[in-house]
């Protein structure tokens, strides 16, 4: 466990002039209230990044040729903040996330910002929100660090000024039916990604590509899609934007990462639990077909997405083209049971934290 380092900040904070009042912690839902102040810094060629500060939430003035409306030159990132029992908050491996969005960064030729300052960013805004960060269970107080290209040019090339921004959201589950298991659809028409282009970074470009294939399988009734690699089109990716991961005759398999999956926190995090745990893990390549057969013939035991938002998510029935499976009589496994009791238990406070995953705010 790591303290927290009151640096001698050189963030400056301008608070706002009146607080909003704060949502009714029964019904946050996911990503509608937003704090009372942000933190921004920005970037100019020639300069780098200056004037991190922190201020009131609200809109920004930036031109309509800014880059980032035409070219998509963003990434963002997404974390959170737990409140224990005893009152006191804390984040969950932040600096994976501030690693992977400067992994996210050099694929989008955006400069990349000193992991220092942007822990420090988070755990300044995070402290001076604090009543923000809610104590139903299951709830907490969403980081959503994010830059955008903001050079007013039309013409493709990298921008030569960004904003850095950071806001926060207090939320409670991500999904209506809570643990309860999803149904998923296995897209077969689009994909999302392929290797060599940005699939493994978040970049808001990924997601825009996704909307249709996820709007015609909630049309059906469907609450996520499964992905299939874009080039064979019958290894399985991801699902929605979580990792997925399926037990299958005593093996815990996750898709392994290739340059189009999205290498999630929580997917390491699962990795190191099950291993800790003596569960035989495999990272390797799923074939659709596999896994259909392995569900017919009674060895795919459990199947779960697991994700910064949603946690982890039980997938109950998966159909494909004309294909259909049911996984764990459309129940919780045990196994998902156990990992999602595990992993929420450490990011709440609630257990001991063996893996050095906690920095405590206070
Ligand atoms: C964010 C994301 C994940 C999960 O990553 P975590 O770090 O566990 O939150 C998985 N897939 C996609 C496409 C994502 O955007």
């Amino acid at each position: 466990m790591k303290g927290l380092q009151v640096s001698v900040t050189q963030i400056k904070i301008e608070r706002a002039a009146k607080l909003k009042p704060k949502p009714d912690t029964a019904k946050l839902g996911f990503g509608k209230y937003f704090t009372d102040h942000m933190f921004i810094m920005d970037y100019d060629l020639g300069i780098g990044w200056h004037d991190p500060r922190i201020v009131p939430y609200g809109p920004f003035t930036i031109e309509p040729s800014a880059m980032v409306f035409h070219y998509a030159q963003e990434v963002f990132e997404g974390l959170k903040a737990y409140r224990r029992a005893d009152g006191g908050i804390q984040l969950f491996r932040p600096e994976a996330n501030i690693a992977r969005m400067n992994g996210s960064n050099e694929r989008l030729s955006i400069p990349t910002i000193d992991p220092e300052l942007f822990l420090e960013a988070i755990i300044t805004l995070v402290t001076l929100e604090k009543d923000w960060v809610p104590s139903e269970p299951d709830t907490s107080l969403y980081i959503r660090p994010f830059v955008i290209a903001t050079e007013p040019h039309v013409g493709v090339h990298a921008s030569s000024s960004y904003i850095f921004c950071i806001i926060l959201s207090p939320v409670g589950a991500y999904y209506a039916e809570g643990l309860n298991p999803v149904k998923i659809f296995v897209e077969s028409r689009d994909v999302r990604a392929v290797k060599g282009g940005t699939g493994y970074v978040k970049t808001g470009g990924n997601y825009a590509a996704t909307l249709r294939a996820g709007e015609r399988a909630s049309q059906m009734g469907f609450s996520q899609v499964l992905w299939l690699d874009g080039v064979n089109r019958k290894y399985i990716e991801e699902v929605g934007s979580m990792n997925v991961w399926f037990k299958i005759d005593g093996e815990c398999v996750t898709p392994m990462l290739g340059g189009s999956i999205l290498p999630g926190v929580t997917r390491d995090s699962c990795i190191k639990i099950l291993k800790h745990w003596g569960e035989k893990v495999s990272e390797r390549l799923i074939d659709i077909d596999e896994l259909f057969e392995a569900a017919h013939s009674g060895k795919l035991e459990e199947a779960w997405g697991c994700g910064t938002a949603a946690v982890i998510s039980p997938i109950g029935e998966i159909v494909y083209d004309n294909e259909r499976c049911c996984v764990c009589d459309g129940q919780i496994g045990p196994l998902t049971r156990r990992l999602y009791d595990s992993l929420t238990d450490i990011q709440w406070g609630r257990a001991e934290d063996p893996f050095g995953w906690i920095t405590r705010l206070d």
